[in-house]
């Protein structure tokens, strides 16, 4: 882009966007649970709904790409990090609804797409509803979550929604029911509609009972998961009838690292960034763990991770 497309680029943006929520140059190691990846070259931290279409009109006038953050806990941005805008959906977007009920069992809760699962969960636990209790320990938000159809412990967000309202590539908004959203095993119909808000149903039970399910499930995942180190949970989708992690683990592949990367010894499928590594190790790694299982038991293990960005 030319010196006079840029200011003007930037110009528009400027209108669109407060001076202090659009930033420049941002590492994506601060935005990943994974702490990795080169920066992002603009990046504006979404505060009201109106932006995103604003947004997406104004890139697509300048042909320039636009990526979607939540609480990047499911990405891996690449060393030579991302080029044109991201759009971060966090704290300045993350309100979350008082619960509305229609017939005093069922109560539905309307947020919008950067509020952390584990709020939304915790809503739900303070007005004593039941649902979300798997979701507490998870470290996304509700629009990755949505996008990813998050689950755990027999849970899955979709399972929840009533409705899905979303911004697509054009900037034309678009609502979703739960039937609409295709949600299926770690994915939905989204592929680039943005999501803004999410309604979910929940039903009536009592905060100590829901507290006390939510307890158990985080306590469960404390066992089982590295959570102290930088990582982006399962690396690998579930083989059909299979548990990534136990496969990763028959190949003796615990603890195998490439330079700051390596597989987890508590959970396998968790491949952690333990020193400092880099997107390209991490790709590596991964490589090596997909080649090593699919060498030793057939198996294709497919990323759960979302791989985003430019090689260095
Ligand atoms: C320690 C740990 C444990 C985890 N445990 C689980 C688990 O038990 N179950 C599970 O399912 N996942 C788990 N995860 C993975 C992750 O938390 C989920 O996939 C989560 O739903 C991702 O949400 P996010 O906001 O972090 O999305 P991001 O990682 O920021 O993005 C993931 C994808 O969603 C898209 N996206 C983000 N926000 C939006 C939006 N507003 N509109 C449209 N698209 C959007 C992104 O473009 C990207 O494609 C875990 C991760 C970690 C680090």
């Amino acid at each position: 882009m030319d010196e006079t497309a840029r200011a003007e680029l930037l110009g528009e943006l400027r209108l669109a966007v407060p001076s202090e929520d659009l930033l420049f140059n941002v590492p994506m190691s601060r935005y990943t649970s994974l702490a990795l990846g080169g920066p992002a070259e603009m990046l504006v931290e979404v505060s009201d709904d109106g932006q995103p279409a604003e947004i997406l009109r104004i890139a697509k006038r300048f042909n320039v790409p636009v990526h979607v953050i939540g609480n990047g806990s499911n990405l891996l941005v690449k060393d030579g990090g991302l080029r044109g805008l991201a759009l971060h959906f966090g704290d300045k977007f993350g309100d979350i609804s008082e619960p509305a009920t229609h017939d005093g069992a069922a109560y539905t809760i309307t947020a919008q797409s950067g509020a952390l699962l584990s709020a939304l969960a915790n809503a739900a636990a303070d007005a004593g509803l039941t649902g979300l209790e798997f979701a507490a320990g998870i470290p996304g938000t509700v629009g990755g979550g949505v996008r990813m159809n998050a689950g755990a412990y027999g849970g899955e967000l979709g399972n929840f929604v009533v409705n899905v309202t979303c911004v697509d590539r054009e900037g034309e908004m678009a609502s979703y029911t739960r039937e609409e959203m295709q949600f299926g095993y770690r994915k939905s119909r989204l592929t680039g509609e943005i999501v803004l808000y999410v309604t979910v149903m929940l039903r009536k039970s009592s905060e100590d009972a829901v507290r006390v399910a939510m307890r158990e499930l985080n306590a469960r995942r404390r066992d089982k998961q590295p959570l102290t180190m930088p990582c982006c949970g399962s690396t690998f989708k579930r083989p059909q009838g299979r548990f990534a992690g136990e496969l990763i683990e028959s190949c003796g592949l615990k603890g195998y690292c490439i330079g700051g990367v390596s597989v987890s010894e508590k959970h396998a499928n968790f491949l952690v960034n333990d020193q400092n590594g880099t997107a390209k190790e991490y790709l590596e790694l991964m490589e090596h763990v997909q080649r090593t299982v699919k060498k030793e038991t057939g198996i294709e293990l497919e990323p759960e991770v979302q791989i985003i960005g430019e090689d260095e």
